[in-house]
């Protein structure tokens, strides 16, 4: 037998859906896991690996680019609801509505965007606000009566979840995740009450998970390398 590359990787499908499964068990059954397939499902086949995930009953899975999640659904994966992490650029709108892909919004600004698109189009477009609660990267600075007031324009762009990203979820010396979470909490309870209500929050991805961040899981978890 000649073997084409000196060098190969085997990638089990089995494997990686026991792993989806281990992080449902962990999360438990009122915690949907987002499967992040980002960057090729880390080199391991986006398409491949998300295929087996949504034959695991997965409900989403998490991209970071609109390409990326074209490329999914050229694919044939069209049962999953797709997360754009990175948010879309403005050319990118038009393919963002036509795979029916759903964006994280990072700012404020990008509402407008996004209520274009909708009225354009005569579909309701959901989306999830990415608050900025410390990593310093992603996400809106903005507070919540400046939230609220952006979201008091929109009517085809629809809040469906609020999410944020933890700095360093593994590291328990620091009480920076305490911290984001406070500050999370703080502007969706405040926008509770003022009556806008996201159906998923979430904040954690694998660290997260795997270093029991309990009060972190909300609703729906991003799993990345837990699945690897
Ligand atoms: C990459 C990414 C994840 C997954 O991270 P892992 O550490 O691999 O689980 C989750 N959320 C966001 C916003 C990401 O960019």
């Amino acid at each position: 037998m000649s073997l084409p590359y000196r060098c190969y990787v085997v990638v089990s499908r089995e494997q990686i859906a026991l792993n989806y499964r281990n992080v449902r068990s962990v999360v438990g059954p009122d915690v949907e896991v987002a499967g992040v397939v980002k960057a090729d499902a880390y080199g391991h086949g986006a398409v491949e690996v998300s295929r087996v995930l949504v034959a695991e009953g997965a409900k989403w899975l998490a991209v970071s680019s609109v390409e990326e999640g074209v490329k999914l659904r050229s694919g044939g994966v069209r049962q999953a609801r797709i997360l754009v992490m990175g948010g879309f650029l403005p050319y990118e709108g038009d393919a963002l509505v036509e795979h029916e892909l759903t964006p994280v919004v990072h700012s404020l600004d990008q509402l407008g965007l996004l209520e274009q698109l909708g009225r354009a189009s005569g579909k309701s477009i959901a989306y999830h606000l990415k608050i900025d609660s410390g990593m310093n990267r992603l996400g809106t600075r903005a507070g919540a009566d400046e939230i609220l007031a952006a979201l008091a324009k929109n009517r085809h762009a629809r809040l469906e979840g609020l999410m944020t990203h933890f700095a360093s979820a593994a590291d328990y010396t620091t009480g920076q995740t305490g911290d984001q979470l406070r500050y999370f909490h703080a502007i969706c309870a405040r926008l509770r009450e003022a009556g806008a209500t996201a159906a998923y929050l979430h904040t954690s991805s694998t660290n997260a998970v795997g270093y029991g961040r309990v009060e972190g899981w909300h609703n729906l978890v991003r799993a990345g390398h837990a699945l690897y």
